[in-house]
């Protein structure tokens, strides 16, 4: 069984208390004080049953313990080899990226709660996500989204599955500060990553990689960093595989933010001396977040992996999109700042030759469609062979 603990004070908390952060003020953890073994979790691959098939709720002892669970099911994302480099590909998750990872369990929690409505800030994903689940256990979902910075396919998901979006006129850190104020003052059940059960889900993402490797850790896990969110889940999951004692080695995470983005980057720099917080910018929508909530326990997931933050820039993310979306795998541009940051680590020698090395791909590549069109290689001819020749002649196969 679980309870609510302060990051900081170590204060406990009732798991089913609604409450994202301690009296004193910090963030919760998710704990529990059962030691469980792997091999469980080996024999549920070859399950047929739903639970035990999402690559989540197949690590349920160490997620949540409640035997009613809302799941589509999720995870069980493949994991790709290309050019000497895994890469873990979450946008083939039910809704096109990882955060249905945490929210088939918070919205769990949710229901266990007795909530009847929930809402969460997005800059796109988590709101998709969000509006899918509750559409599926029947809860009302209000997402709090930054006015005209979402992207198209984001929106119209989240809008699909019958969400009540509110277009907030600032960016989101404003939406993030709004959305806290006003799910504690009208009662509704918050689902942003401040919500430790969205950690508890995300979590499985490592575990289910370690899995796919045979429990043999990589050298490096690379991540995209915007809430930090995902940052903390994996320091949480590689501390907790350690101690249950699925792994034996301690990968180290690298976390990579836009250089319009970079809080977290500049914290790093100073040796974590300051927390930073900026007015943020990028083409990858998905991290354009100045004020990341999950900061504290980001720092604890580097300082514990003897992890690295890494910046990269706009260009840098695109023309590695352009490089995964080659290898007939693509995603969104958040996603590609992982292999731009490998590319950055590798060349500084920080990444060292023959290490093994995974980048999680966040989102599916049809989030953002305009970030996937290349007009130079759209022809429009006439309907003659002659034409089809002059173009095919002229370019040497789209690339
Ligand atoms: C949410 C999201 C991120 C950022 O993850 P955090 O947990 O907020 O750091 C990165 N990429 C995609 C595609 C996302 O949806
Ligand atoms: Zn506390």
């Amino acid at each position: 069984m679980e309870w609510l603990q302060c990051i900081a004070c170590g204060t406990k908390y009732d798991a089913l208390q609604i409450r994202y952060t301690c009296e004193c003020g910090n963030l919760l953890s998710v704990e529990r004080d059962t030691r469980l073994d792997r091999d469980a979790f080996d024999d549920r691959l070859t399950s047929r049953s739903a639970i035990d098939r999402s690559g989540v709720w197949r690590f349920r002892e160490a997620v949540l313990h409640t035997d009613k669970v809302v799941t589509h099911p999720e995870g069980a994302t493949r994991l790709y080899e290309r050019n000497g480099l895994f890469f873990k590909h979450e946008g083939e998750n039910p809704t096109g990226s990882f955060k249905d990872r945490g929210m088939t369990v918070a919205v769990t929690q949710a229901v266990r709660v007795g909530a009847t409505a929930v809402a969460c800030a997005s800059t796109g994903n988590t709101s998709a996500s969000l509006a899918a689940y509750a559409a599926q256990a029947g809860l009302k979902a209000v997402v709090f989204v930054p006015a005209g910075k979402v992207a198209s396919g984001k929106l119209a998901q989240t809008l699909a599955y019958g969400a009540t979006v509110l277009s907030i006129r600032g960016d989101f850190d404003a939406a993030m500060r709004l959305v806290r104020e006003a799910s504690e003052r009208l009662g509704i059940y918050l689902v942003n990553s401040i919500n430790p059960f969205r950690i508890e889900g995300q979590k499985t993402i490592i575990w289910e990689l370690l899995q796919d490797l045979r429990w043999e850790s990589p050298d490096w896990i690379v991540v995209p960093a915007g809430n930090l969110g995902n940052t903390s889940a994996f320091g949480k999951a590689i501390r907790e595989a350690r101690a249950h004692g699925w792994i034996e080695k301690t990968p180290r995470l690298a976390s990579i933010q836009a250089e319009g983005a970079n809080p977290f980057f500049r914290s790093w720099n100073e040796a974590f001396a300051t927390r930073h917080r900026v007015a943020a910018e990028t083409v990858a929508s998905a991290i354009r977040i100045g004020d990341p909530v999950s900061y504290e326990k980001a720092v604890t997931a580097i300082r514990e992996t003897d992890g690295v933050v890494e910046q990269v820039t706009d260009a840098e993310i695109l023309a590695a999109k352009r490089e995964i979306d080659m290898m007939g795998i693509g995603c969104e541009p958040a996603s590609a700042a992982t292999l731009a940051g490998v590319h950055k680590l590798r060349a500084a020698g920080v990444i060292r030759e023959g290490e093994r090395v995974v980048c999680i791909l966040t989102g599916h590549i049809l989030k953002d469609p305009e970030a996937n069109y290349r007009p130079e290689n759209i022809h429009e001819i006439e309907a003659t062979v002659d034409a089809v020749e002059s173009v095919i002649v002229a370019s040497p196969l789209g690339r």
